[in-house]
């Protein structure tokens, strides 16, 4: 059995949807039905038009940094190993302005640069948890 000191996702009611579908290795990005804008982080009521007709649909898991930071200190218990860290701000390509923060694995902070193209990967840190990542694309 493997297991992680790392800190990991509580999923709840409203973002189940999303950590059910990284467990399944896809990538479902809230979407509102009301007025086709995605959303993430997840949320009750979609924020551009209040909507709560919301659920979750497939997307491509390719996007560009957006941000990034190098962590060279450990954040935490588990985390001693893995630094330095690249943390970066993902923009999905499905929608200006949809992010997400995750690790970019693979990589060091001379790798990437600003608009670098990059793709979800699944990372499982422990038997019954996956984190959603993302690797340099390929070029
Ligand atoms: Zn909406």
């Amino acid at each position: 059995m493997t297991s992680t000191t790392r800190p990991v996702p509580f999923p709840d009611d409203v973002t189940e949807g999303f950590w059910d579908s990284v467990r399944a290795r896809t990538l479902r990005i809230q979407r509102c039905g009301a007025c086709s804008r995605f959303n993430h982080a997840p949320s009750l009521t979609c924020p551009s038009c209040g909507s709560e007709n919301l659920s979750y649909e497939p997307v491509s898991g390719r996007g560009t940094v957006y941000s990034y930071t190098v962590l060279d200190d450990a954040p935490g218990p588990g985390f001693a190993e893995l630094v330095p860290l690249v943390v970066v701000v993902v923009e999905l390509v499905e929608q200006p302005g949809l992010l997400m923060v995750a690790n970019l694995l693979g990589a060091t902070g001379a790798d990437v640069r600003i608009g670098a193209a990059v793709t979800v990967e699944f990372e499982e840190i422990s038997e019954d948890c996956v984190l959603p990542q993302f690797r340099l694309a390929e070029v």
